[in-house]
């Protein structure tokens, strides 16, 4: 009996911080024969995965469960990421993107969310896209191009708090040199992650 209450008292907070634990939903961008921006050998595609490996592994050492769209070099249609990303109710979505541009000299980091739909969703998805670009440029020192206005499918279509990262320019070379590290690819990550977790702790 006596051991029945300590087991109780031992694993009963466990379970209440168990059940409390938000679900993130992270979208690798591009996959399969969608390898997104190319230059050279750097691929858009595996550039996401990487990166949202990474950026889970952080969130989950924050106490996060997440879920990845994608966990493998798979095509997998807008649609249906955000057919995955509704049916699991995450509490937060956030998809992964690196960009290019016609101008070489074009670098740094935004984060997208959308604008219209309903009130409540819009608000707290730009508050999440201000606070993941504050920490991602606090780790990387990267330029900040801000917070966008962003009408793509997978931040309109879902129903929770959503945003869009473009982590970096893989056209110019300087930052594309830093993208190909492991050490800048984990900063990028780190600073998605704390910027997550710093506007959930700010709704508490
Ligand atoms: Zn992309």
């Amino acid at each position: 009996m006596r051991l029945l209450l300590k087991l109780l008292i031992l694993f009963l907070p466990i379970a209440a911080v168990a059940v409390e634990k938000p679900i993130v939903v992270i979208d690798p961008g591009h996959g399969g024969k969608d390898e997104g921006a190319r230059v050279r050998t750097f691929l858009e595609k595996q550039l996401t995965l990487r990166t949202a490996y990474l950026t889970k592994k952080h969130l989950e050492t924050l106490g996060y469960r997440v879920v990845m769209t994608r966990a493998r070099d798979v095509f997998l249609p807008l649609g249906t990421r955000v057919v995955l990303a509704n049916r699991r109710s995450p509490s937060l979505f956030i998809s992964i993107h690196y960009n290019s541009a016609a101008s070489p000299t074009a670098k740094g980091i935004e984060v997208y969310y959308y604008s219209k739909g309903q009130q409540k969703r819009r608000v707290a998805s730009k508050e999440l896209a201000g606070s993941i670009l504050d920490q991602m440029v606090l780790e990387t020192q990267a330029r900040s191009r801000g917070t966008k206005q962003g009408n793509f499918q997978v931040i309109r279509d879902t129903t929770m708090p959503a945003v869009l990262v473009e982590a970096g320019f893989i056209t110019n070379s300087e930052e594309r040199a830093l993208i190909g590290t492991q050490t800048y690819l984990d900063k990028l990550a780190k600073g998605i992650a704390t910027g997550l977790d710093k506007y959930v702790r700010s709704k508490k």
